[in-house]
């Protein structure tokens, strides 16, 4: 192995890279009230330095004194190895503990913040309390709600749970709320979601899961010291815990069937607003709330929520203090800036006139209306910005690439910390908008058919005169502060002679930790020096957490996609040449059947049975009638255990559940299933990214 530098004596910022950190600081402006609001209402510090996993003590899921060095830190002080900005946004986003953002009422409106990567804001009605986004996982959001009841010695019960959308760190940590009840929620508490949730929650977390899990880890850096030389934070809060997953699905979806639009003659005094048409209205214990339906904005099923009472508006997390994503570089379906500006126009419109204090789901609030409306008014004027202008520059033929080069904001709206880049970039933003209306092509043929990343590498370093060649080459170019160019070059060489690479991975390190050091935006900075501490000391295996209430609460069809994502198609298709069919009776209250049929490579979901399992081959008994059916009784839970319960592959798993008599074959042959569960294989949730994989 090359030497790399250990983490006791860490790469230092190189001059030019300390100047331009120190020179950030004189490019925006000089303060803002920004302190103040993420300090004020300050009621209680975390009771504890850090937050153990539930089941394994030892493991720390969520740590506090990691990062005193920010909590106490001071802007004067940014580290030449911290671009200034993002320094200062950590300090921001370090502020932990109980905060009291007004009072109404019914009592208050208190967030604890500083716990997870999101917040958790908890509403106290005429007699119980309303949590809206119970943080990432089931362990922080145990001790934010003990924090609540601690500070303040309430005992007032959960009375209403309320995700303001379906990503991650808004729902996991439901069932921490009810540590006192095993974890189990009462099902007669209203838990509130904007309609769609439950879909794009299970979509976005699964199909997809392991290699978003795998990309968050250089997103979050949550295994990076915390350090002025390691990780300073994401941007939109610290970073992401690692405790238990959970989900409990909602039962009230806003906008989906059995909600109505308040229709105009049932608006009423007590709203505050005027009537608009398309708001919602719910009541929780005497708390009134009217909720706006933002779908497709940051996520797809989401809502901002106005309380009349408290004269306060929760804009879930369509106007954070930051530039957000238009596409998160964890990877996900890209957003529509163009919707987000609307929804939020929509807000100002609806909402403006009438708000004394906004929060959301990330960051601190902002007290008063003018405040306000300024911050939600530039915010969409952001995004808005970001759609009209990637169009008007496609239309003139640029490329995503040329288009995150050549744009910047205007200074009317880059003077403003809120619109900095610190989780979203402008560059990955601009890219994303290209992405959303042309795709992946630039419309060159000479990037129609690249060659892959080994191959190029080979060729190129041929071309340039061989490994040493390239590495002097981009030494200079990291002697002249080209470091976007020297990782250029020394990603060649890594990729195409992986065998033949030290001294390139060595220089590699320093120039993408370089990099890191130089990015005003925190996943920039995460995901350079994760890559260069997986190039200096390999990658680690990851904390293994079972996605169990995501798989549960999957419907059947997304249970077999869920499946289906994980057959060896080229395999399966090669030795298989009849369909097999296997129809699914799954047990329960209600009986359901539907069936899976393994054709020509892929795993095709049809509800209830397949009439045409055998279309297309010749020797299948006749159209419609198959040789291979097996039909397969089981319950729910069993199904579910077959994905994530067992231990070993897809088919022992299976054969387990037969021999325990778990599942019946109830027609047909055993082998059927045997044969298409031994197509099924695990996610590499280990794969390399910034070195290609080793044959093994
Ligand atoms: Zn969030």
């Amino acid at each position: 192995m090359p030497e790399f530098p250990s983490q006791a004596e860490p790469v230092e910022a190189e001059p030019s890279v300390a100047e331009a950190n120190r020179r950030i600081v004189s490019t925006i402006p000089p303060n803002s009230e920004d302190f103040e609001d993420a300090r004020r209402g300050l009621i209680a510090l975390p009771e504890i330095p850090a937050i153990p996993a539930r089941h394994k003590g030892d493991r720390i899921v969520w740590n506090f004194v990691s990062y005193d060095f920010l909590s106490e830190g001071s802007t004067d002080e940014a580290p030449p190895s911290v671009n200034a900005s993002l320094w200062r946004q950590g300090l921001l986003t370090a502020q932990a503990g109980l905060f009291q953002v007004t009072a109404y009422e019914h009592g208050a409106i208190y967030q604890v913040r500083g716990y997870d990567l999101s917040n958790m804001t908890i509403v106290e009605g005429e007699s119980g309390i309303l949590v809206i986004d119970p943080l990432a996982c089931y362990e922080t959001a145990q001790w934010a709600l003990k924090l609540y009841r601690d500070a303040t010695g309430s005992r007032r019960p959960i009375v209403g749970i309320l995700y303001t959308h379906s990503h991650v760190d808004h729902f996991g940590g439901v069932r921490g709320l009810f540590h006192d009840k095993g974890g189990v929620v009462d099902p007669d508490i209203p838990i509130i979601a904007p309609d769609g949730f439950l879909e794009h929650a299970v979509s976005e977390n699964v199909y997809a899961g392991p290699a978003m899990a795998r990309r968050s880890e250089y997103m979050y850096a949550a295994k990076l010291d915390k350090s002025p030389y390691g990780q300073v934070g994401a941007g939109l809060g610290l970073t992401i815990s690692t405790g238990e997953v959970t989900l409990v699905p909602p039962n009230v979806n806003v906008g989906g069937s059995g909600t109505a639009p308040v229709p105009r003659d049932q608006w009423s005094a007590k709203d505050v607003i005027p009537w608009r048409p398309g708001l919602h209205r719910q009541l929780v214990d005497g708390i009134r709330m009217i909720i706006q339906l933002t779908p497709g904005t940051e996520a797809p099923a989401e809502m901002n929520i106005y309380f009349p009472q408290a004269r306060a508006l929760c804009a879930a997390e369509n106007a954070t203090h930051t530039l957000h994503n238009i596409l998160t570089l964890r990877g996900a379906q890209v957003r529509d800036a163009h919707a987000w500006s609307k929804y939020l126009t929509e807000t100002i419109q609806t909402f403006g006139e009438h708000t004394d204090v906004e929060f959301a789901s990330h960051h601190w609030p902002r007290w008063g209306k003018e405040k306000i409306v300024e911050f939600l008014s530039v915010q969409r004027d952001v995004y808005g910005y970001l759609n009209d202008q990637t169009l008007r520059l496609i239309n003139a033929g640029k490329t995503g690439i040329e288009i995150a080069e050549e744009l910047d904001l205007p200074e009317s709206l880059a003077g403003h910390w809120y619109t900095r880049g610190y989780y979203g970039s402008l560059s990955h933003d601009l890219k994303a908008v290209y992405q959303r209306y042309m795709g992946w092509f630039d419309g060159n043929p000479a990037h129609l058919w690249n060659l892959p990343p080994s191959k190029a590498g080979v060729q190129y370093v041929a071309a340039m005169g061989g490994v040493e060649a390239v590495v002097t080459t981009a030494q200079q170019a990291y002697d002249q502060g080209e470091y976007r160019w020297a990782v250029e070059l020394l990603n060649h060489v890594i990729f195409g002679h992986p065998d033949d690479s030290e001294a390139a991975k060595k220089l590699q390190h320093k120039a993408l930790t370089q990099l890191g050091y130089g990015s005003e935006n925190g996943t920039w900075r995460n995901f350079y020096l994760t890559g260069a501490h997986e190039l200096a000391h390999g990658v680690e295996k990851p904390y293994n957490q079972e996605p169990g209430d995501l798989i549960l609460s999957t419907t059947l069809e997304q249970y077999f996609s869920t499946l289906a994502r994980a057959l060896d198609g080229p395999k399966a298709a090669a030795e298989q040449g009849e369909p097999i069919v296997l129809q699914w009776v799954i047990e329960g209250a209600e009986e359901e059947t539907c069936t899976t049929t393994l054709r020509n490579g892929v795993l095709v979901y049809v509800p209830g049975r397949d009439r045409f399992a055998g279309a297309g081959f010749s020797n299948a008994g006749g159209p419609g009638t198959p040789l291979r059916l097996s039909v397969i009784k089981l319950t729910r839970d069993v199904l579910n255990g077959l994905m994530y319960g067992a231990d070993g592959d897809y088919r022992t798993a299976f054969d387990n559940a037969v021999r325990d008599g778990l599942v019946q074959i109830i027609e047909g042959k055993q082998e059927y299933a045997d044969t298409v569960f031994g197509y099924l294989t695990r996610p590499d949730t280990t794969f390399p990214i910034v070195a290609p994989a080793v044959p093994r």
